[in-house]
């Protein structure tokens, strides 16, 4: 029996990886990929340490960090996805969609979350050819642009209030009938000269020939079809966590992330703890998360060696 589960290979998998290794924890580590979600960035400048890396480099490191320090404590499945987690008297079947089981004593998830897809024709063609879901990677590229910004929570809103820094105007379209950021940053981000906000919008299909030229969208209102010219659109319409596999196992929130205390990384089932983007919590950064793990491994140790 193994004591202790990680599921997925990002910032957070791989940083309680390393500190299971260190802390000699018999572990078994289960990850898809590695990198996790800003692997598709070409440029993270946030990474504590690194002024500047690539995502598949980050990734890269972050294999190669555990990999050095896996040993004889950690064993590496690659390329496998947990399907199902089960409850035993002590402990957990875990189980890979190889269908291979394995027994754990303690489970760490994991397993991050994946960006919303845009629903409107051409959104895929066009995705990394002027549609983005990543403004802090690709909005420089669009310096003196006209540009979208798709959504009406608080990450479209920041989005737009970086964006407005360099480009020539934002135009924000959001599909429901109110703006559902914090009114004061709507107030704030709206009164820009550059900036337009409108509700009610629809995106229903990405235009272009090679990038984006812009998109059409229609009013849920009255029906009515609108053109707009523009280079740039940044989808910011929520983050879909990966967690189908925890249903019933561990409680998770309306939006289908784990609940956590973030004093302890615990969840509301004793053995299994969670952390990064596939929680509750407010912020989601690598750095975030790799250290909300590291306090999840801490608490496991001692979880575990109390026993
Ligand atoms: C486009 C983009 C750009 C970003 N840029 C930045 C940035 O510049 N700076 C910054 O700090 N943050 C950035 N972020 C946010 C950052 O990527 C996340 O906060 C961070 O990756 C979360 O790490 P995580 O380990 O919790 O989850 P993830 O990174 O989502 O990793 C989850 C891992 O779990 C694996 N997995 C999923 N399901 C399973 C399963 N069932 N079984 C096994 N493995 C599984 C996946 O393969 C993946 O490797 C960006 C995010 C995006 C989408």
């Amino acid at each position: 029996m193994f004591e202790l589960t990680i599921i997925g290979g990002g910032p957070a998998g791989v940083s309680a990886g390393v500190y299971a290794s260190r802390k000699q924890l018999k572990t078994l580590f289960v990850t898809k990929e590695w990198g996790g979600q800003s692997t598709v960035s070409l440029d993270i400048q946030n990474w504590i340490g690194t002024a500047s890396i690539s995502g598949n480099k980050l990734a890269e490191d972050l294999k190669g960090h555990l990999e050095t320090y896996a040993g004889e404590y950690v064993t590496i499945k690659n390329n496998s996805l947990v399907a199902n987690i089960e409850k035993l008297t002590e402990g957990f079947k875990v189980t890979l969609d190889s269908g291979d089981t394995y027994e754990t004593k303690a489970v760490l998830v994991a397993s991050g979350s994946k960006r919303r897809q845009l629903p409107a024709i051409n959104a895929d063609i066009f995705e990394h050819k002027g549609l983005t879901y990543c403004a802090s990677c690709d909005g420089p590229i669009f310096s003196g642009q006209d540009v979208v910004v798709t959504g009406g929570g608080n990450a479209a809103f920041e989005t737009a209030a970086q964006l407005l820094a360099y480009t020539k105007s934002v135009t924000l379209l959001q599909r429901g009938t109110s703006f559902k950021a914090d009114p004061v940053t709507v107030e704030k981000v709206l009164s820009h000269p550059n900036m337009t906000g409108i509700l009610n919008a629809q995106v229903v299909e990405i235009k272009g020939v090679k990038f984006v030229s812009g998109l059409t969208y229609i009013n849920t209102k009255d029906e009515s079809v609108h053109e707009l010219a523009a280079t740039g659109i940044f989808v910011e319409i929520g983050m879909i966590p990966n967690t189908d596999y925890l249903a019933g196992v561990v409680e998770l929130d309306q939006y289908k992330r784990v609940i956590i205390d973030p004093w302890n990384q615990k969840t509301k089932t004793p053995g299994i703890w969670a952390a990064g983007d596939c929680t509750n919590v407010l912020y989601h950064q690598n750095n975030i998360a790799a250290g909300d793990a590291v306090r999840a491994l801490e608490d496991i140790y001692v979880t575990l060696k109390a026993r």
